[in-house]
């Protein structure tokens, strides 16, 4: 999507990512001598390899080899501009040290203490966790987590041995469990000069821990809601260096509260409306923003969308074009294959985005792709 965007401005972009066909890569033609580059994201050779190529390096996924990158902001022989800036995907990687962060500057975050499940000092162990956090609580992993694969939802002190053999070595923290009214998100533009703009405040629905649907605008008689969740949203990518478009997902506490789950140094799954649904969408900004052009607008052209996420049920393709055939018989819905090679359960193989006149349009546009789904779980 990104690569869809770049195209539209004449802004030439290669990627790294494992195998030819990686979905990028079936988007964008790279111009001889330069080619893109088959490798893990975390290899430094690779990254290497990229950046020998071009001009400006940004991620759309932050579990990557930022040490590499910040040693190729410092030392290349010629400048290369590398946005967000290595610092900010460092804190943000590990999602103890970005809470810790935004604590430090005042972001509301959900209480959370480091678990280390050796350790009988009440302060890293995991006894010690449910004597502060309270049961239940979220076990999560500090790295290397997406789509909740790295969280594990701790309800009894029996749930404990079970919970750190699912989350197996990695390294460990316990969150204070949330119970959320609903969760919002915003995305955040940052200019090269630290400006921050944000686009209209989404709730997120989501379903075993994945997003499953986003609506835009905010639903609900709350007029101020939308500005209370941009203004926390802002503050929170105002902490961080760099430039770029960052996802800010959000609990809205039963009391008014607004708490920051986590945050994304990308495009985020909660921005995917703004391609049909506002004025320039999270993908064109985000290169205005890297490539320090004047950013454009995030209003919405539209009265309301839906985005619906096409998630794997099983290995069976045919459930996923099922649903797309359906809104291929829907106004205003627009389709997006990734172009992945094989479905599995859970996995994002695309999205659709529904665009109507309100909230009620869309989701009668919504109801007939939902009841094509797999599970068909409306
Ligand atoms: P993503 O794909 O968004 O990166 P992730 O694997 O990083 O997901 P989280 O965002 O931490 O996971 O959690 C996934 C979902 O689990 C949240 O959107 C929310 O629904 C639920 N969740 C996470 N933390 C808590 C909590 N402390 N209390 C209650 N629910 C939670
Ligand atoms: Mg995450
Ligand atoms: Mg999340």
């Amino acid at each position: 999507m990104l690569g869809a965007a770049a195209s539209l401005l004449n802004i030439k972009v290669l990627v790294l990512d494992s195998g030819d066909s990686a979905p990028a890569k079936q988007v964008i033609a790279p111009t001889p001598p330069l080619s893109h580059v088959d490798g893990k994201f975390t290899d430094e050779e690779s990254v290497r390899q990229l950046a020998s190529q071009v001009d400006v390096l940004t991620v759309e996924i932050e579990h990557v080899n930022a040490q590499v990158l910040e040693d190729i902001m410092k030392d290349s022989s010629r400048p290369i501009q590398v946005h967000p800036h290595p610092s900010t995907i460092k804190i943000i990687q590990n999602k103890l040290t970005q809470k810790r962060h935004l604590t430090k500057y005042g972001v509301p975050v959900v209480d959370c203490q480091e678990v280390i499940a050796s350790s009988a000092d009440p302060s890293t162990s995991m006894q010690g966790a449910i004597k502060t956090l309270g049961l239940p609580l979220m076990l999560k992993s500090q790295t290397l987590a997406y789509d909740g694969r790295g969280n594990y939802v701790v309800e009894t002190e029996d749930d404990v041995g079970k919970a750190q053999t699912a989350l197996g070595d990695r390294p460990l923290y316990a969150e204070r469990w949330a119970p959320f009214v609903k969760e919002i998100a915003v995305m955040i533009v940052r200019s090269a000069s630290g400006t921050v703009v944000s686009y209209p405040a989404v709730e997120t629905v989501h379903k075993e821990n994945i997003c499953h649907i986003v609506f835009a605008p905010l639903r609900g008689t709350d007029q101020e809601l939308d500005g209370k969740a941009r203004r926390v949203a802002e503050k929170a990518i105002q902490t961080f260096e760099g430039a770029g478009v960052f996802g800010v997902e959000m609990f809205l506490m039963p009391d008014g509260e607004i708490l920051v789950n986590e945050i994304a140094p990308r495009p985020h799954n909660s921005g995917h409306y703004t391609i049909e649904a506002c004025y320039s969408s999270q993908y064109e900004n985000h290169l205005r923003a890297i490539l320090d052009l004047p950013l454009g607008s995030t209003e919405l052209r539209v009265p309301a969308a839906v985005m619906l996420n096409l998630i794997g049920a099983s290995s069976d393709m045919s459930e996923i074009t099922r649903v797309c055939q359906k809104a291929l018989t829907v106004p205003g819905a627009a389709i997006h294959l990734y172009g992945k090679s094989e479905s599995r359960k859970g996995r994002k193989m695309g999205h659709i985005t529904i665009v109507g006149n309100s909230e009620a349009e869309v989701r009668s546009r919504l109801r007939p792709l939902l009841e094509a789904l797999p599970d068909n779980d409306p």
